[in-house]
């Protein structure tokens, strides 16, 4: 048996037939395992669903309770049979829930890895190293000139702008699942204790995260908030409405987003961003190449983001690398932020 007889790839996600399920299909099928909660990997529609306990809940807080017909959720580290296949899930450290799924049979070990970073993050149990023999990775920042860097310094950008104008409301585009949870507790490590307002469509997300014992201090809508309140404050936003006719109810904003790609000077440019912040929830080309290596792995399967680069890299090293063509997989949140921005607007344009 070869490890591709445990995983294969197909258009929609991998597959294992040994169980008769996908990991992050694309499409609804009739058996799932969710890696995270993100909606390109999590979609609405399946059979049986198989994720950690947080990416059912916050499946069930974006899709409504009946998103799957039924649900098993699984803790890290807990063995499960799946269709007569051993699965075990180990923390991604990407956001919230996050988890690679380790398959096992006939002693050969797949790893999928869902989206990855292997960097401290206060909002979700770190990476863990998961030694196999097929490792699948993706590759969204999958070129040299990705390298994030320390959050902490971007964090300290963000004081240094607010201390020079304390007058100006900041407004951070963040994406609504992990990176906004993850500024609001960065922002607290590093002692900044004033409310932090929210865009309506972080709410009930940024709630769940608290429930769950993430510390983001004294958080606030920004519905119904007066003008003057909001000068001098933080407020996250999903990326899109920074732009937008709700952002005009802020005095004098200064734009701010925190997201891998404002590494590209032109990225930041199209979002009209004053300030960039390096913050990335993926592992940049030092975390892809080093997790890489240190599984241990001999087939390397590359995912959604820059393949070619890390598959080139893999073959460098003697490995055996192929790029996957799973389409669907890309800038998650995005098309959710931009619908739920939609419908906070249009919330608003009713009250
Ligand atoms: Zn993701």
């Amino acid at each position: 048996m070869r490890a591709e007889d445990i995983l294969a790839p197909t258009p929609i996600g991998t597959f294992c037939e040994l169980g008769s399920f996908y990991i992050d299909p694309t499409r609804p099928v009739e058996r799932a395992l969710i890696t995270h909660a993100h909606s390109d990997h999590a979609r609405a529609g399946h059979g049986a669903v198989l994720a950690t306990e947080e990416t059912l809940d916050l499946m069930r807080l974006r899709y409504g309770d009946n998103f799957a017909e039924a649900t098993q959720a699984v803790r890290y580290g807990e063995s499960v049979s799946v269709g007569g296949v051993k699965v075990t899930l180990h923390p991604a450290g990407h956001v919230l829930g996050s988890a690679q799924a380790l398959v096992v049979a006939n002693g050969l070990r797949v790893v999928a890895s869902g989206d990855y970073k292997n960097v401290a993050d206060p909002t979700c149990a770190p990476f863990e190293l998961v030694p196999c023999d097929l490792f699948i990775t993706e590759a969204t920042f999958a070129l040299p000139v990705f390298r994030h860097g320390d959050p902490r310094l971007e964090i300290a950008k963000l004081l240094h702008s607010l201390a020079l104008f304390p007058e100006r409301a900041h407004l951070i585009g963040a994406y609504s699942l992990g990176k906004a949870q993850r500024v609001i507790a960065l922002l607290r490590q590093q002692g900044y204790q004033a409310p932090i307002y929210l865009h309506g469509a972080m709410e009930r997300i940024t709630q769940y995260y608290a429930s769950r014992g993430v510390a983001l201090g004294e958080l606030r809508v920004v519905r119904g908030a007066a003008k003057s309140e909001l000068a001098g404050t933080i407020t996250l936003c999903p990326p899109s409405a920074l732009s937008d006719l709700w952002a005009r109810r802020f005095p004098d904003p200064l734009t701010a987003m925190a997201s891998g790609w404002m590494r590209i000077r032109a990225r930041a440019r199209q979002y009209g961003v004053a300030l960039p912040l390096v913050i990335s929830d993926h592992a940049d080309w030092d975390g892809l190449t080093s997790t890489v290596a240190a599984t241990g792995a001999e087939d390397i399967w590359v995912t959604h983001g820059q393949e070619d680069a890390l598959v080139h890299w893999c073959a460098t090293r003697g490995l055996r690398a192929r790029p996957l063509d799973i389409t669907g997989y890309g800038d998650e949140d995005e098309r959710d932020d931009a619908l739920q921005t939609a419908a906070e607007s249009d919330g608003q344009k009713n009250a």
